[in-house]
């Protein structure tokens, strides 16, 4: 498994793991924010043991805080060739390395027209996108309905304390937690987890 660049904790990673394998036998399991593959890669070491697909939706140019001058640039991703950021080369590198190619189905494309033509319901929907009011709400309005009854919604980067981070996360943790669809499952470090009811 090569270094693979990302946001998660070790324990952040453990978990995502852990939560896949209670839920592996109700379906397969999507993400919202591939990046370079970091936690595609954790999803996959229980997919490839279970027969599972990861899918992986990213459309590879970043969010607001990875653009050029922003705080989470990454200059070594910057594709000087697109004037772009572009994580699409470092993951399907990382991919090749891993050799987990046969479990993981990346799609190339933003969070909401892939919505649009993915019929299959899904045991567990990580949201792991943009962090925007805008994007987290509609990552949570476009794919909520996709998880199968008794599947898991997981956030990342839900912050209740506003001072330990940007707020967008939590308030779709909210929105599941308030809503009728969902049951509470608490915080662990910054992964919200909810069941789908
Ligand atoms: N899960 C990754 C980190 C994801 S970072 C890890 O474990 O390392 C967030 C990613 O979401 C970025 O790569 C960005 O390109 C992607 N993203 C942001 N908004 C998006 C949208 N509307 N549709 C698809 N991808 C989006
Ligand atoms: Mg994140």
């Amino acid at each position: 498994m090569p270094d693979v660049k990302g946001f998660l904790s070790d324990k952040e990673a453990e978990k995502l793991q852990e939560l896949f394998l209670n839920v592996y036998h109700l379906g397969n399991i999507l993400e919202i924010g591939t990046y370079c593959g970091k936690s595609a890669f954790n999803f996959a070491k229980v997919a490839e043991r279970k027969n599972r697909i990861v899918y992986t939706v990213d459309h590879h140019t970043g969010s607001e805080e990875h653009q050029l001058g922003e705080e989470y640039h990454d200059e070594k991703l910057f594709d000087e060739r697109l004037n772009k950021f572009n994580t699409l080369p470092e993951f399907l590198n990382n991919l090749i390395f891993s050799k987990m190619g046969k479990c993981i189905v990346p799609i190339i494309a933003k969070s909401e027209k892939a919505s649009k033509i993915f019929e299959e319901k899904i045991a567990l929907l990580f949201i792991d996108g943009g962090h925007s009011l805008e994007t987290a709400i509609n990552d949570y309005e476009c794919w909520k309905n996709k998880i199968c009854s008794g599947g898991l919604l997981v956030i990342h980067d839900v912050f209740p304390n506003p001072q330990d981070g940007g707020r967008p996360p939590f308030e779709i943790y909210s929105l599941a937690k308030e809503s009728k669809e969902f049951k509470d499952h608490g915080i662990y470090e910054t992964l919200g987890m909810l069941e789908k009811i």
